[in-house]
């Protein structure tokens, strides 16, 4: 008998076939995500729970799921909607899929950063609302990269990308990581600096941590005040390591330059959040690993996480408690 496992969502076919070759697989056909109370209804019985960052699989969904549960498969690198601990209580494996989108995720951190500060987006509502008359000499005037100083807060695997890209732009890159090692980081070119002088000394700052406890809002009115007030702030971690509210309130009255956001909190963003107001807040839908190439290879290696773990062996990449 194939094992029975629970897909949440159609995902690409490089992904999708190997699940259905191999198991008995309940896939959620919609676009819109199984609310919680449908998700633990639908995962009972399971050997294996394939999902992504907009499932909540927490302790009482894992024991709805019954005992026979081997695997919980993350469509992702970040997995702050489990509880990692409780699957590790119960004995259940849980994968992500660290690597593969590192570089299409630090190339949209890259595309935030110069859209945020050669104002792309607010130049395209100029054209389009009429005012493109003359070239003018004072108009639109943005942000220089050269010379610039990014700050990292993060230097991990995407941060590390991202830094990467900034050598080619010729920033200066600083970073905080405090488990880092300054004479690694230095070897890419990072210098490694306090959060708070990060704060003070960046033109861009750039946030690379996973959500937990030690991130939750991480930047909040203090941490903004910090900033240059011309500074601009890209997050492609998690909205809820940026106060999303002192963010609007702190680009509102230029306490720092602007933002580009690809996560918010919540998410997606309700229309009526006045972040989306302001002209230097760029949003954009959670886009980050949004390359078919990405797509296909983290719905691969979360299919080979889910069938490892159904078959008892050694998921290829397991989240270290
Ligand atoms: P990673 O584990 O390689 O890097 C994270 C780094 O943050 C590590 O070096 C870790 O030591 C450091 N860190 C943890 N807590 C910290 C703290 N309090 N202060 C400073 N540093 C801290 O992870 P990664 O692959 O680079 O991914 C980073 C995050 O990016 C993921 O957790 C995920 O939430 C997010 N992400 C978003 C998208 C997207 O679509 N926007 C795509 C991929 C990843």
């Amino acid at each position: 008998m194939p094992p029975k496992v629970f897909v949440s969502r159609i995902i690409p076919d490089a992904g999708l076939d190997l699940v259905k070759a191999a198991c008995d697989a309940d896939i959620w056909p919609e676009t819109m995500p199984p609310a919680y109370e449908v998700l633990t209804e639908r995962v009972r019985g399971v050997e294996g729970i394939l999902c992504n960052l907009n499932d909540r699989i927490d302790g009482a969904l894992m024991d709805a799921a019954g005992p026979q549960l081997k695997v919980i498969s993350q469509m992702a690198v970040g997995y702050d909607n489990i509880d990692v601990r409780a699957a590790h209580e119960r004995g259940i494996p849980v994968g992500n899929t660290p690597g593969v989108l590192t570089d299409a995720t630090a190339d949209l951190a890259f595309a935030l950063l110069l859209a945020s500060a050669r104002r792309i987006v607010e130049s395209v509502e100029y054209i389009r609302a009429g005012q493109w008359r003359t070239w003018e000499p004072k108009a639109l005037l943005g942000g220089d990269l050269n010379g610039a100083t990014l700050g990292l807060i993060g230097l991990g695997r995407i941060g590390q990308a991202v830094a990467r890209r900034a050598s080619g732009f010729d920033m200066r890159v600083i970073a905080y990581s405090p488990r880092g090692k300054p004479e690694e980081a230095a070897k890419q070119g990072v210098t490694l600096v306090s959060l708070e002088q990060l704060l003070r000394e960046s033109d861009y700052v750039s946030i690379h941590v996973p959500l937990n406890e030690s991130t939750r809002g991480m930047i909040g009115r203090e941490a903004l005040a910090m900033m240059k007030p011309s500074a601009i702030l890209i997050n492609t971690a998690r909205g809820p390591i940026v106060d999303q509210k002192a963010l609007f309130e702190a680009v509102r009255d230029g306490v720092i330059g602007g933002a580009g956001l690809d996560v918010t909190d919540p998410e997606p963003i309700p229309l009526d959040d006045p972040i989306l107001t302001l002209p230097n807040i760029t949003v954009v839908p959670h886009i980050g690993s949004a390359s078919q190439r990405t797509r296909d290879k983290m719905a691969r290696m979360a299919a080979e996480n889910l069938l490892a773990g159904v078959e008892g062996q050694p998921l290829p990449n397991q989240v270290r408690v």
